[in-house]
């Protein structure tokens, strides 16, 4: 029924220095894998027309609409500290816009940004991808969103052969801080303003200037990693072109959730001195907040002085940003959104709490369900439990804000490795239960619980 959707081209027209026109490569036999029916229904794309041949053909931007200008965008970026003048769309393009959100493709073949990788993506972390950010969506996080992965019937070189697929992605734009960087190398400000422009036309309408758009990512940022904190989310490649101005999460390589609370905790089998650990991301962002500042700070002000002076007083806004985001977190966690407690009272509490949590290697995600269904969680918790249940803290609530089905990690494998065999069974009962993580139902308990120890020590993959 669906005619080809029309596809908004603000960025290829607004910001032709960055991108670079460009089309994916021909997919012969494309097979969807899995279909967001939902985040469709938003898109006002009909899921049935989107699984005809001419749907997939629209999906894997083989038949686009004659007025569509599908671009591979350029970008800069600090990578675990390094900088890179050029990254780019090396295996990605974004098709258009639809109703004023990115429509992007990944997987889908190499582009002039490609250097030596191949363009292509496989079945499994494309699938990855997918589940990750549903469960982040899920959660209330702000975050890119997955429409669709389509496998391409063709192998590709990893490790090993592996199926090849794209993932069609939603995002509420592709501007990341490397963006900026892009931009501002280029040495040209008429740039770097019509990109700032875009910006705050896209995500933060209410900026008046470069330097209000500044502090509105700031406080974006700073909401955003709290959530992630609050929720154990390790993001693993929080390298400046991997940092939004939306706000939203972006680039789901090595991310994983942590069970066992400590800070240390890392994924990445390639991040070895721990820059992207669970407990340095507030950091981290903070670093990359100061790279934007740089990026912007001829538009801060003529005057350099005055403009360090700009940027230095708007990013030093990020630590109380998120320290009081995430104590508003801990508050919701712990149902005292309703109690009497101050602010120094709540802070000792969740901090000797997490304490605990560290010297225990308590399981995050379900110790707060335990809490709130009265579960024996330990002795060692004793005193702590007394002093937080005289708070007469609000446990419905609390279920409505600590998840019970995250994506943990060996569920996911399990996940992927069936849908890599052609089996998308077990994925579709792992995103049954964490794309509603809040409610318990029946027969989702291992969903529930974390991993056997013969799991072992989990290690995660960048851009395969
Ligand atoms: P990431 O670490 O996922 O943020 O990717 C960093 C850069 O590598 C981006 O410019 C990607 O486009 C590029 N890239 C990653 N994988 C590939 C690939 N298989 N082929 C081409 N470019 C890639
Ligand atoms: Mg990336
Ligand atoms: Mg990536």
């Amino acid at each position: 029924m669906n005619d080809v959707p029309v596809l908004g081209t603000r960025f290829a027209d607004e910001l032709p220095e960055m991108a670079v026109s460009w089309k994916s490569a021909p997919v012969a036999e494309p097979r969807l894998l899995v279909l967001n029916e939902p985040l469709a229904a938003e898109l006002g794309l009909d899921p049935e027309w989107l699984r005809s041949d001419a749907g997939l053909r629209f999906l894997t931007g083989n038949e686009l609409p004659d007025q569509a200008k599908p671009v591979a965008q350029a970008y800069a970026g600090h990578q675990f500290g390094g900088y890179s003048p050029r990254l780019g769309d090396g295996r990605a393009l974004l098709l258009g816009e639809i109703g004023g959100r990115d429509l992007h493709l990944k997987g889908s073949g190499r582009t002039p940004f490609a250097r030596g990788g191949d363009g292509l993506a496989a079945v499994g972390p494309m699938l990855r991808e997918y589940v990750i950010s549903e469960a982040m969506h899920a959660l209330g996080i702000p975050t890119t969103r997955s429409l669709a992965v389509i496998g391409t019937g063709k192998s590709i070189v990893r490790e090993n052969l592996a199926p090849g697929a794209i993932l069609v992605r939603v995002a509420a734009s592709h501007l990341r801080v490397g963006s900026f960087q892009f931009a501002r190398a280029t040495g040209d400000d008429g740039l770097l303003r019509r990109l700032t422009e875009h910006a705050i036309t896209r995500h933060h309408p209410s900026a008046a200037d470069a330097a209000g758009l500044y502090r509105a990512v700031v406080a974006a940022q700073a909401g955003l990693i709290a959530r992630w904190m609050l929720t154990g989310f390790v993001h693993g490649v929080m390298n400046t072109d991997n940092m939004t101005i939306s706000g939203e999460t972006i680039d789901y390589g090595p991310c994983a959730f942590m069970e066992v609370f400590d800070p240390a905790t890392v994924f990445s089998s390639i991040d070895e001195g721990g820059r992207y650990a669970y407990g340095n991301q507030p950091n981290i962002a903070q670093w990359n907040l100061a790279r934007l500042a740089e990026a912007l700070l001829p538009l801060f002000d003529d005057d350099q002085e005055r403009a360090i002076a700009v940027a230095t007083e708007a990013l030093s806004e990020f630590r109380g940003k998120y320290a009081a985001a995430t104590l508003d977190g801990f508050r919701a966690k712990l149902g005292l959104t309703g109690s009497e407690i101050d602010e120094v009272g709540l802070t000792s509490l969740s901090e000797d709490l997490l304490a605990l949590l560290k010297a225990e290697r308590t399981d995050f995600t379900s110790f707060f369900r335990r809490l709130a269904d009265g579960t024996d969680v330990g002795d060692a918790f004793g005193d702590w439990v007394k002093r937080w249940r005289a708070l007469d803290p609000d446990i419905d609530a609390m279920n409505h804000v600590n998840p019970l089905y995250i994506p943990r990690n060996h569920l996911v494998e399990e996940a992927l490795a069936a849908g890599t065999d052609g089996d998308l069974e077990p994925l579709h009962r792992l995103l049954d239960a964490i794309t509603s993580p809040f409610t318990a139902r029946p027969g989702l308990d291992r969903f529930a619980e974390p991993a056997p120890p013969d799991f072992g020590n989990y290690k995660t993959f960048c851009g395969t």
